[in-house]
């Protein structure tokens, strides 16, 4: 594996060449350099090279390495265990992995109580049907984003999906179009002044798919940092 900064380069040129395929603008597309379980060293080179948005999927993870690095934009993307909301709330500039309405409560409890105007979220969704998933099934989604309005806390920003683990981007093609499609149903549902407009979808197997499906976020760990020495997933 290359170093950080040459896979930083050769991921970028990526993001761009396919917006380029789909005529989109490569400013459409947000890069999350997903850094769990790398240091912090691995961190601090990326922002030197511009890099602005990290992912993190452990609390306890995000929040060290958020407490060294504030200036960068730290992205909650891994399960949300409900007593860890209040840890976290306040570092996080987006959680992409809203799936159940107990976190939602917890999300509203702290909010109110840290005085939060409100947290930015996505809600997962389990877009394969996946038992091993977390996110919410496509069938119980009308009723969890009805619900979801009920809590002044949540603003609701878009969704977010963990395709299939695939070899080939374009085998996940379908299942980001359905993504998309999903969000444009639930837009229509939501009030006007709503501001839904994230697709987070793509890692390093399959981001260019979602990028052509019209991801507005990536997260991609490996192909900027290398592979993970244990699964943390
Ligand atoms: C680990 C992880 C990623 C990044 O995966 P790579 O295959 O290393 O790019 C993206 N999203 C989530 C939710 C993850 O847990």
């Amino acid at each position: 594996m290359g170093n950080i900064v040459e896979n930083l380069d050769e991921v970028r040129y990526r993001i761009e060449k396919a917006c380029d395929s789909v005529g989109r603008k490569k400013e459409e597309v947000t890069l999350i350099a997903v850094s769990k379980t790398k240091p912090i060293s691995d961190i601090l080179t990326a922002y030197d090279y511009s890099q602005r948005d990290f992912g993190e999927n452990k609390v306890v993870e995000l929040i060290e390495k958020q407490a060294v690095l504030p200036d960068a934009k730290w992205h909650m993307i891994g399960h949300l265990q409900r007593n860890k909301v209040k840890k976290v709330l306040d570092k996080i500039t987006l959680l992409h992995s809203l799936d159940s309405l107990d976190l939602a409560v917890e999300i509203q409890k702290y909010a109110e109580k840290l005085k939060l105007d409100f947290l930015d979220t996505l809600i997962e969704i389990n877009i394969a049907g996946e038992e091993s998933k977390f996110g919410i099934d496509l069938n119980k989604l009308p009723y969890f984003v009805d619900e979801l309005l009920k809590y002044n806390k949540i603003r609701i920003r878009g969704l977010m999906c963990v395709a299939p683990n695939v070899k080939k981007s374009d085998e996940n093609r379908a299942l980001f179009c359905k993504m998309r499609e999903i969000m444009l149903d639930i837009s229509y549902h939501l009030p006007h002044n709503s501001h839904i407009d994230i697709l987070s979808m793509g890692m390093s197997n399959d981001f260019e798919a979602a990028i052509k499906e019209g991801a507005t976020m990536v997260r991609i760990g490996s192909d900027i940092f290398g592979r993970r020495e244990y699964n943390s997933n």
